[in-house]
C-alpha cells in the first residue's frame, strides 16, 4: 500500500501515479485533477521547475 500525498489516502501500489522527478504518490483520482500527472507524468512542483530549466536553456 502507498499513501496518496493529496488525499492522504492509502491505495495499491498498481492503482498509483508518482512523480518521476520527486516520486510524489498520486492515486488515481488526485492524479486525475494535477494536469501535469496525466500528460507528463510529473507533479505540478517538478513541472515548474522543468520549465523553468525549459526557459533557460531558450536563452542558450
Ligand atoms: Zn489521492
Ligand atoms: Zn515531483
Amino acid at each position: 500500500m502507498s499513501k496518496c500525498s493529496v488525499c492522504g489516502q492509502a491505495f495499491p501500489e498498481g492503482e498509483m501515479s508518482y512523480c518521476s522527478q520527486c516520486g510524489r504518490a498520486y492515486c488515481e483520482r488526485c492524479a486525475e485533477e494535477v494536469p501535469s500527472m496525466a500528460a507528463l507524468g510529473i507533479c505540478p512542483d517538478c513541472e515548474e521547475a522543468w520549465q523553468a530549466e525549459d526557459d533557460m536553456d531558450e536563452e542558450w
